[in-house]
C-alpha cells in the first residue's frame, strides 16, 4: 500500500517515478488490474464537482502528482510528495523500461494523424517496444465495444489513454477490466508531444512550476482552465487553515 496524501478530498500517492515504474511493474507481473492516474491541479479540483472523475481518483490504483501546482499543494498542507511524476515523462520512462521487460502497449487516443506519428516515434526512439495496437480518440459511445474488442485481441499489458482529462480518467474507469490490459494511465496531451504537435515547454519552466503558462502560449483557447489555478490553490490554503 503505497502511501497517500488529501488534497481537495482526493487521494494522490508519495511516488517518484522509479516508484512509480515499480508500483506498475509489479501490477504486470501480479496481473493485476490497475489504473493510474496523472492528477493535475485541473483534475483534483474539478474532482470536487464531478462524480465520475471523483470515483476515479478514489479507485485508482496509483494517483501521480502530474504538475507542480500539486506538488505545491502537499508543501502546503504539510506533506510533501517527493517529485512530479508527469504523464509524458512517465510514458517515456515505461517505454525504456518496457523495451527490457518485454512489456505489450496499447495506444488509444489523439487525432489519426497524430497517433500515426507518436507510434512511429516511440518505435524510432525505443527499438524493439511493443506496440501492439493503437486507435484515435475521436469515436462514439457505440464504438466502444468494438474497440475494447479490438484491446483485447491485442493482449497489451499497458493501456495508454490520451483523450483529455477527465475523459480518459472516466472512460479507464468504466473500461479498463473489459480491455483486458493489465494497466491503464491517462496521458493527457502525451501523443501530441511524441508526434511534436504540441512542444514541452523548456526544462527551466517545467522546474519552477511555469509549464502552464507555455502551454497558454502555445494554445491560447486553454485560457479558462488555466483560470482553476489560482483558485486550485485557494482551494488548498482553505483546506490547510481550516483544519
Ligand atoms: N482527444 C481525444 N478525444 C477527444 C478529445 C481529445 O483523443 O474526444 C485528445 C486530443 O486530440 C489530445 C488529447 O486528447 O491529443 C488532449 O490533450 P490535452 O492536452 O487537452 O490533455 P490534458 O490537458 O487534459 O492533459
Amino acid at each position: 500500500m503505497i502511501e497517500q496524501i488529501d488534497i481537495l478530498g482526493s487521494p494522490v500517492n508519495f511516488l517518484t517515478m522509479e516508484t512509480a515504474i515499480q508500483a506498475i511493474a509489479r501490477c504486470i507481473e501480479e496481473k493485476k488490474v490497475c489504473q493510474v492516474v496523472t492528477a493535475n491541479a485541473e483534475i483534483l479540483y474539478t474532482a470536487q464537482h464531478d462524480p465520475g472523475l471523483f470515483l476515479a481518483l478514489h479507485d485508482a490504483g496509483l494517483v501521480t502528482a502530474d504538475g507542480m501546482g500539486v506538488v505545491l499543494a502537499s508543501r502546503i498542507l504539510g506533506q510533501p510528495l517527493p517529485e512530479r511524476v508527469a504523464g509524458v515523462d512517465l510514458v517515456y520512462a515505461l517505454a525504456e523500461r518496457g523495451v527490457r521487460a518485454g512489456w505489450r502497449f496499447y495506444l488509444l487516443g489523439a487525432k489519426p494523424e497524430v497517433l500515426k506519428v507518436a507510434v512511429e516515434r516511440l518505435e524510432l526512439h525505443y527499438p524493439g517496444i511493443q506496440i501492439v495496437g493503437s486507435h484515435h480518440g475521436y469515436f462514439s459511445q457505440a464504438d466502444n465495444v468494438a474497440i475494447l474488442e479490438g484491446i483485447r485481441n491485442s493482449q497489451p499489458d499497458i493501456l495508454l489513454v490520451a483523450m483529455g482529462a477527465p475523459k480518459q480518467d472516466i472512460w479507464l474507469h468504466d473500461y479498463l477490466d473489459k480491455s483486458g490490459a493489465y494497466v491503464g494511465i491517462g496521458v493527457g496531451g502525451t501523443f501530441d508531444i511524441l508526434a511534436g504537435a504540441v512542444q514541452r515547454a523548456p526544462l527551466w519552466m517545467q522546474r519552477f512550476g511555469l509549464e502552464w503558462l507555455f502551454r497558454l502560449w502555445q494554445e491560447p483557447r486553454r485560457w479558462r482552465r488555466v483560470l482553476l489555478l489560482p483558485r486550485f490553490i485557494w482551494a488548498v490554503l482553505w483546506q490547510r487553515f481550516r483544519r
